[in-house]
Formats: C-alpha cells, sequence, structure tokens
C-alpha cells in the first residue's frame, strides 16, 4: 500500500482567522491581554483540528503536525530547541507567547530578529541568532502539546520540523567573538534535536519529516561535511526519520543522503523531475522514497492521469516504501477554492488550491492502492480540466503568440549609447546637478483606500470616483512643486498593488476574492493569476499620466511595474517556460511605454523592485535566469527616442553580486534602496564602476522618524566619492504610500535643502 501524506498545510485559514487572532492579540491592551490569548490560542487550536480532520477526510496516512506557528515555524522551533537571542533576556524554557511574539516583532528594549526570505519563495522566517554562548537546553512545549492534542483527536501524527543542518545554515552570528564559526555548535544542537526527537518518541509519534532545504542548494565541504555526524547522533531516538528536499533537486547530495541513518526521502519531483534517477540509484533497500508530485508552489490542477504511471512503476518497485505528497509544504498556496465565488467559473475549473490537493492527492493514493477503476470519476474530471485548459482559446491567443515571434535584438536595445543619450536628455530636461525625485507613490491615505473601496462595491460612479482620484494627483502635484522637487510623479492614488493595478488591465490575469498566502507573521499577500497570453486591449497609464503632467511645467514621470516584477509576483503559468511570459509581459509594458512616450512624457520609471528575487537557488543557473530577466527589461525599456530617460527602482540592499545584469539593463537612472546599509551597496556600485545615472536612496521609507537635512547631506558627500556628482539624483529609498503626509512633506523637504546644500557646495568648487 502506497501512503499519501503532506509536508505542511497552510495555517492562516481559508479566511485569515489566524490574522485577525494574532493582531487582536497584539492591540489588546494589558486589561485584555489574558481574553485575547485565551482567544488567540483558541482559534490556533480551531485551526489545527480543521486541518487535521481535512487531511483524515482526504485519506490520509498522517496528520502532519509541526506546521502550525503562531508567528513562523523557523522561529517556533527555535523556540522549542530553547536557542532564544540572549539580548531579549527571556527564559527560554518560561517563554511566553507575549514574549515569543517580542522576538518576532521587537520590543521598547529590543528591534525584532532579522526576517528574511524563505529560499526562493515570499514566505519570510525569522533568522536564529547565535553565538558561542548559544544553548539549547530546551523550551516551549508547544509542539508537544500539539501532538498531544493531535492523538487525542484520533489522528495518527507524523511530526514535520526544519533539521539541524538547516537550521544552522540559515542562522547568522550575532553579537560573536571574532572568527566564530556557526559549524561549531553542530554538537550542541544535535544534543538539543536529540532532546526533541526523544520526546517526540515517548509520545508514540513514529515519524518525524525533517527538512532539509539546503539540500537543494551546491553545498560546500564544510557544510556537507555536517550531515553526517549530526544525522549519526540522531539515528537511535525511537523516531524514525524521513529527510525532505524541495524546491529544487537535491540529487547531488543523494549519494550522501543515502548514507545517513534515515528511514526515508522525499524529494520534489515538480521542480526536479530529473532528480528521481539519482536517488532509485541510491535508495536504501529499506528505505522509503517519499515523491511530491503535486505542485505545492502554483495553484494549477494536477494532471493526474499523466503522473499515474511513474507512480504505478515505482509502486510496483517499492511497494509501501512509496509515499505520494504535494513537492513542498502547501504553505506556499491559497487554503481552499471553496470561498471562490466570483472567480471565472472556467478558470476556476483549472484550479487546485490547498484544500482541493488534497483530494487529488486522494484520487492518487486510491488509483494506486485500490485500483484505476476506482477512481475512475475523478480522472475523467482531471482529464477534462486539462483538456480544457490546454484547449481554452483564453489560454493561447495567436496574435500574442506572432508577436513573440516577430521579437528582434535590436527591440531590445536602445538606439544611441547612453553617452550620447544622456545629452539629449539634458538638453531636453534641463534639469540640474543632483535632480530631486520620488519613487512613485505618495500617502495612500484613508480617504483613498475608502473612496477605492466604495468605488468597487459600486456606491461611487466612475466618474466621481476619476474625479476623486484627479484631485488627489492635483495635491500630489502641488505639494512637489511646493517643496520644489525636480522631476514629479503622480503619486499613484489610484493603485492599491503595483501588480495588480496593472493585471487588472492585462487579458491573461484573473484575481481571486480569497487566495491569500502567508507572507510573514499576520501579512498575507493575494497573488493574482496568469493563465493566458498576456496582451494589452488598451492604454493603462497614458490618461492618468497625461493629466499629471498637465498640471505642471516640470517633467512628470510615468510610472509603470516590470515584467520581472508582474512574473514574480503572480501565480503564473506552468505550461510554458516563465521567460515566455517574461517576454509576453514585456511587450505589453513596452506598448505603454511608447504610448505614454507618444503622449508628451519624457521620463518613464519602470518599476522592477523583485528583480533579485528571482534568482535561482543555485548560482548556476543564476547566468540563465539573469539573461532573460534582462532581456524583458530591455524589451520593455527601449522602443523610445533617445531623448526619453528610462528610470528604474529597485528596493533590495544586496545587489553586489548581480551589479554587471544590472548595468546591462541599461536604464538611463536607476533609484535604489541604500539608507539601511548607510550607502554600503555604494561602493559596489563604485568598485563596479557603474556607467549609468544613479540615486541611492538617501532616506528610509520604512520609517516615519524625519531624517535630518545633515544626514542626508552626509549620505550624499559618501556617493559623491564614489560615483561622479554629475551622475547622481537624489530620493528616498522607496514609494511613501505607507506614511502619512506631515512626515512625507517634512522629510522631502529636507532632501531637496540636503541637495541644494551640496549643489551650492559643488558648483563652488567647480567655479574656484
Ligand atoms: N513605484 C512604486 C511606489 O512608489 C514602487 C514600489 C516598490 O518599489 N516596491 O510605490
Ligand atoms: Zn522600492
Amino acid at each position: 500500500m502506497a501512503r499519501t501524506h503532506i509536508l505542511g498545510y497552510p495555517r492562516i485559514g481559508a479566511h485569515r482567522e489566524l490574522k485577525f487572532a494574532q493582531e487582536a492579540f497584539w492591540r489588546a491592551g494589558a486589561d485584555a491581554a489574558a481574553t485575547a490569548e485565551s482567544q488567540l490560542r483558541q482559534v490556533g487550536a480551531g485551526l489545527r483540528a480543521a486541518h487535521w480532520a481535512r487531511q483524515r477526510e482526504a485519506g490520509l496516512d498522517f496528520v502532519t503536525v509541526g506546521d502550525f506557528a503562531w508567528y513562523d515555524t523557523t522561529l517556533s522551533l527555535t523556540a522549542t530547541l530553547g536557542a532564544v537571542p540572549e539580548r531579549f533576556g527571556f527564559d527560554p524554557a518560561q517563554l511566553t507567547l507575549a514574549q515569543y511574539f517580542a522576538l518576532a516583532r521587537g520590543n521598547a528594549a529590543q528591534p525584532a530578529m532579522e526576517m528574511t526570505k524563505w529560499f526562493d519563495t515570499n514566505y519570510h522566517y525569522l533568522v536564529p541568532e547565535v553565538n558561542e554562548r548559544t544553548t539549547f537546553d530546551g523550551g516551549v512545549d508547544w509542539l508537544f502539546d500539539e501532538v498531544a492534542e493531535a492523538q487525542a483527536q484520533g489522528h495518527p501524527v507524523k511530526v514535520a520540523l526544519l533539521g539541524p543542518v538547516s537550521w544552522l545554515w540559515l542562522a547568522k552570528a550575532h553579537g560573536a567573538a571574532e572568527g566564530f564559526d556557526r559549524l561549531s555548535l553542530l554538537p550542541r544542537l544535535v544534543a538539543g534535536y536529540r532532546r526533541v526527537l526523544t520526546g517526540l518518541a515517548r509520545l508514540g509519534v513514529s515519524w518525524v519529516q525533517v527538512d532539509e532545504p539546503v539540500l537543494a542548494l551546491e553545498l560546500d565541504a564544510a557544510w556537507r561535511a555536517a550531515f553526517e555526524p549530526a544525522y549519526a547522533e540522531l539515528a537511535d531516538t525511537g523516531v524514525k526519520l524521513l529527510l525532505a528536499s524541495y524546491f529544487e533537486s537535491a540529487a547531488g547530495h543523494a549519494v550522501l543522503a543515502a548514507r545517513l541513518p534515515v528511514h526515508g526521502f522525499h524529494i520534489d519531483l515538480v521542480r526536479a523531475p530529473q532528480q528521481l534517477a539519482a536517488w532509485r540509484q541510491v535508495l536504501p533497500p529499506d528505505a522509503v522514497l517519499s515523491v511530491g508530485v503535486i505542485d505545492g508552489r502554483n495553484i494549477w490542477r494536477t494532471d493526474l492521469r499523466k503522473a499515474l504511471p511513474l507512480l504505478q512503476e515505482l509502486h510496483d518497485e517499492l511497494g509501501d516504501r512509496l509515499w505520494v505528497a504535494p513537492s513542498c509544504s502547501l504553505l506556499h498556496v491559497p487554503v481552499s477554492l471553496a470561498s471562490e465565488q466570483r472567480l471565472d467559473a472556467e478558470i476556476r475549473s483549472w484550479l487546485a488550491f490547498a484544500s482541493e490537493k488534497l483530494d487529488e492527492l486522494q484520487t492518487l493514493g486510491r488509483a494506486l492502492n485500490e485500483g484505476v477503476v476506482t477512481v475512475h470519476a475523478a480522472l475523467a474530471d482531471s482529464d477534462a480540466a486539462v483538456a480544457a485548459r490546454r484547449a481554452s482559446r483564453r489560454v493561447t491567443h495567436p496574435t500574442v503568440q506572432q508577436r513573440l515571434q516577430r521579437i528582434s535584438t535590436d527591440m531590445a536595445q536602445r538606439r544611441a549609447p547612453f553617452a550620447q543619450r544622456i545629452q539629449a536628455q539634458q538638453a531636453a530636461l534641463g534639469l540640474p546637478l543632483l535632480p530631486t525625485t520620488t519613487i512613485g507613490s505618495f500617502p495612500q491615505t484613508p480617504e483613498i483606500r475608502q473612496a477605492r473601496a466604495a468605488y468597487k462595491r459600486g456606491e461611487l460612479s466612475a466618474m466621481d470616483y476619476l474625479a476623486r482620484m484627479r484631485a488627489e494627483i492635483e495635491q500630489a502635484v502641488r505639494e512637489q512643486e511646493a517643496l520644489d522637487i525636480d522631476v514629479l510623479v503622480h503619486g499613484e492614488a489610484e493603485r492599491n498593488d503595483m501588480v495588480e493595478y496593472f493585471g487588472e488591465q492585462l487579458w491573461g490575469y484573473a484575481f481571486t476574492e480569497h487566495g491569500w498566502v502567508q507572507s510573514y507573521g499576520s501579512r498575507c499577500v493575494k497573488p493574482p493569476i496568469l493563465y493566458g497570453d498576456v496582451f494589452r486591449p488598451e492604454p493603462m497609464t497614458v490618461e492618468t499620466t497625461r493629466y499629471a503632467q498637465s498640471l505642471t511645467d516640470r517633467p512628470m514621470k510615468g510610472m509603470l511595474t516590470g515584467p520581472v516584477t508582474m512574473l514574480q509576483w503572480s501565480f503564473v503559468r506552468d505550461d510554458q517556460p516563465r521567460e515566455t511570459t517574461a517576454l509576453q509581459l514585456a511587450l505589453a509594458i513596452r506598448e505603454e511605454v511608447q504610448d505614454l512616450e507618444k503622449a508628451g512624457i519624457q521620463v518613464i520609471q519602470i518599476d522592477e523592485p523583485a528583480f533579485r528575487e528571482g534568482l535561482p537557488l543555485r548560482r548556476s543557473d543564476w547566468d540563465a535566469y539573469l539573461a532573460w530577466a534582462v532581456r524583458a527589461f530591455k524589451l520593455a525599456a527601449c522602443g523610445v527616442a533617445d531623448t526619453t530617460q528610462i528610470h528604474t527602482h529597485m528596493c533590495y540592499s544586496e545587489f553586489n553580486d548581480i551589479l554587471p545584469a544590472i548595468a546591462a539593463m541599461d536604464a538611463d537612472v536607476i533609484t535604489i534602496e541604500t539608507s539601511r546599509s548607510a550607502m554600503e551597496l555604494l561602493d559596489g556600485f563604485g568598485a563596479f564602476d557603474y556607467p549609468n545615472e544613479i540615486g541611492p536612496g538617501v532616506y528610509d521609507i520604512h520609517s516615519p522618524r524625519v531624517p535630518s537635512v545633515d544626514a542626508m547631506v552626509r549620505l550624499l558627500e559618501r556617493a559623491c566619492e564614489v560615483i561622479p556628482a554629475q551622475r547622481l539624483w537624489v530620493n528616498p529609498d522607496c514609494g511613501l504610500k505607507t506614511r502619512g503626509w506631515p512626515e512625507t512633506r517634512a522629510a522631502l523637504a529636507n532632501m531637496v535643502e540636503a541637495a541644494r546644500t551640496l549643489r551650492a557646495r559643488l558648483n563652488l568648487q567647480q567655479a574656484a
């Protein structure tokens, strides 16, 4: 009998119940804290019970425990091990829920633990902080309580937790002595794991899924060598270990993994089907092989008929040592299609969210164990969905396909080189030295949000909504003129989200009502679904931008989202390479760029904040990605005259390793986030000799603090040391939509003053 299981289930709830309970707890004052905590605990217990019941209903052989967390599973594991950062001064064994949240969100005394993206996903985990004093002597018992809870509900339990090598790999040194090597903690850490696993064995748990996602990376010798001693210590705790990898092929480490004293392996056959051969070769004779054949990262229905032959072959070979699963935790997809009432019926029939993926798993399990005839109807249904999607006129558009065929090299190339273009642009724009600008959005006030909500509910007419947005634009223009900013923006009042806004106007995109996915803590995102060939039926931003330009004599920037970011922040097609989808998006944006130019807009910004995020997990795959990502950007950007100035914006501070690609994008101006890293990354730009113009963010928009003129002058002075002043712009780090007007006004006034100060000084120097 083949077994079925999942690596994890989304914990937020179909209606984001966990989010609302978390936030109520955070808001509760001292007098209401106890009630809010018990309510939060109740919501959590209710979600766990419902998710386990759903897994049993789908006939899975285990329910998975350990995928729940009050904030983040990595943080919860850190709390279970007792490795709470010392700087907080908490007693790990007595950690309260409020203290747990303080680790994640900071408190009056301490900033939060660092948070960063989980591999190549949009989920964020809390980075463990370690130094030579870190101990693993035990912490909270929540995991054990949850196991007991599931058992009390009558479920067979498999526990899932992050493995020791990956935990340590993800950890960062903090307050450590010089030369501290976190691998030196391995023996102590493994002793901590040993205690946890022994405790689970005592509760009667037979299987523990130990996630080692670092197996999908290119590890150096020291990290590879960490596996053997770590797992040797965990060999006889009384539980069986299923070593799980996902997101990429782990074939390069299969020989190493097969030698470990574990009882099975999970591999991702959606992202990396080719790795199966390597694992089959090394699989020990009594080991379990769990194959991830249902996509845990995307929302499309599985082609069950296509998946079956291989599973049957493996079943014949392995018998009950074959486990079938989604490729990775279902954390990365929305909870259930059941609540989607407004989604177009045809598109809906192509989708499977977490709950529907459990049904797929059940069908596959039955087909293997009870025979294909027993799931005849489900398979026929799957066939019909797959065939319908493939044949749908909504997916393929001959016009788009033809345009794609006709892309030529010169379309992705500006006419003149930068040195020549910039002269033409300077002549056309007449900007001062160190021109000032902003990144696009201005404060999204409650009034703006209310107007949009009323419009969407049908309570505000399209004309009235348009009038409201125009009034906002006019205000933004007047504010910027009063501040004496050189290149203006319209403020993006009409945009709720920089991807959704464009997706809603393009063909090929669909939107869900409740398709929420946890991003971090209580924060969820609702990625749009890119299901078909992308086509721009009509201009998207031209009227708005033209209106904004009509209000001022200063240059108005057109503001667009770039193809890579559109791709990265959507659920995208799995029936063609990402590169093809990116090029389709690029063609649509290119048309918009050209129409803006025709409407008299001289400066156009194409935002690519997700450009770096798209990098593959393995460095050896970077060049291929960067080549098509740069090409997509250039295709969008290069259809204009030399006099039209193209800007791009990126907001992250680690670019130094992809600078050649950023330079290859050949934007006339790039604005970047730098202020939090104190201009560190400018050194990278300086050393690389970045050729075009650059606007290093001179103040952090994530904080309501108003930066002083002096502070910004100092940052600009540093910038001038590495980049000639003739090529520098002055701007904030990112868009201002999360800020209020009073602080925005004050900060921008200081920013303009800082630019003036330095400008005057440089002009004096020149005169002297
Ligand atoms: N133009 C966008 C804004 O200002 C850019 C946002 C981003 O970089 N994430 O809001
Ligand atoms: Zn940004």
